[in-house]
């Protein structure tokens, strides 16, 4: 079974999230769980917890379809040791609101070096928040993202992932998600069938499959190689159609949540319709 949806809205409480992934035909969705862009936010209200879980349960929505996303702030990487600590905090915060609305992961970028620290040093100390996190928390898996390896974000080779997971004292829970346009601009070239099957090759060898927890299908702005993170709409940009093709038709990309953080949400349904077409 394939879940696809979008990275929809949760203004006005968490539990519009899944009215509108209702509403653009989606059976998977991302949200944030408090305001993106700030540090503090209010604790979840048992109203909008409870009303969050009715809705999930009257749509059909189950855990392994909902894949939330952390603060941009967090950098679990930081070499400073109070900007650490304040990612820390808020990611472990993160990670309970997940357990409060019954989510099972939370899907968040690496970390930076921010040029102060070697790539090694800080993945071990990305490993070493995991495992902090983890210890103080339940049922909630840490799901790491590719970058685009925009600046000095760390996570844009399967070597980093690897790294890190490496390091993590509870496989059981931790994970990755691939995003396509982090992939491409990376230098993973996502744009035929037979390059799909060596990046998806290299990709089980490296991490491997049994932890790929989700997807984010994005077309691309920029170039292969180019570094630069710039989602486009999937029948817009470098990326092709075929990668798209390539995954509704893999088995292996079953039964995880695959979202659209596509720059156009008028199109989301549309988008979602073309991608159930790609089905076998
Ligand atoms: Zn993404
Ligand atoms: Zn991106």
């Amino acid at each position: 079974m394939k879940y696809v949806g979008a990275h929809v809205s949760a203004s006005g409480g968490v539990e519009n999230a899944v009215l509108n992934a209702v509403e653009i035909g989606a059976n998977a969705f991302a949200l944030f769980t408090k305001n993106q862009r700030q540090w503090v936010a209010k604790p979840l209200t048992d109203e909008s917890i409870e009303a969050f879980k009715a809705h999930c349960a009257a749509h059909g929505f189950e855990p392994h379809q909902i894949l939330p996303h952390d603060s941009y702030l967090i950098n679990l990487g930081h070499p400073e040791a109070e900007k650490l600590a304040k990612s820390r905090t808020a990611f472990i915060d993160e990670m309970r609101r997940c357990e409060l609305l019954g989510l099972d992961r939370l899907n968040f970028h690496p970390g930076s070096q921010l040029k102060q620290v070697s790539e090694s040093e800080c993945l071990t100390t990305i490993a070493e928040s995991i495992n902090l996190a983890l210890d103080q928390t339940a049922g909630v898996t840490a799901v790491l993202e590719n970058t685009a390896g925009q600046g000095t974000n760390l996570g844009f080779r399967f070597e980093h992932l690897a790294e890190i997971i490496d390091q993590v004292e509870d496989q059981s829970r931790v994970g990755v998600c691939i995003d396509t346009c982090h992939s491409f601009v990376a230098g993973y070239d996502l744009s035929t069938t037979e390059s799909c099957d060596a990046v998806f090759r290299a990709f089980d060898q490296i991490v491997g499959f049994d932890y790929l927890k989700g997807m984010h299908l994005n077309g691309s702005k920029k170039e292969l190689g180019s570094r630069v993170d710039r989602h486009h709409s999937l029948e817009q940009g470098f990326l092709g159609l075929d990668v798209f093709k390539y995954i509704m038709a893999d088995p292996r990309f079953d039964g995880i949540p695959m979202v659209l953080e596509t720059i156009d949400e008028e199109i989301w349904d549309k988008e979602i319709e073309l991608l159930r077409s790609f089905e076998n």
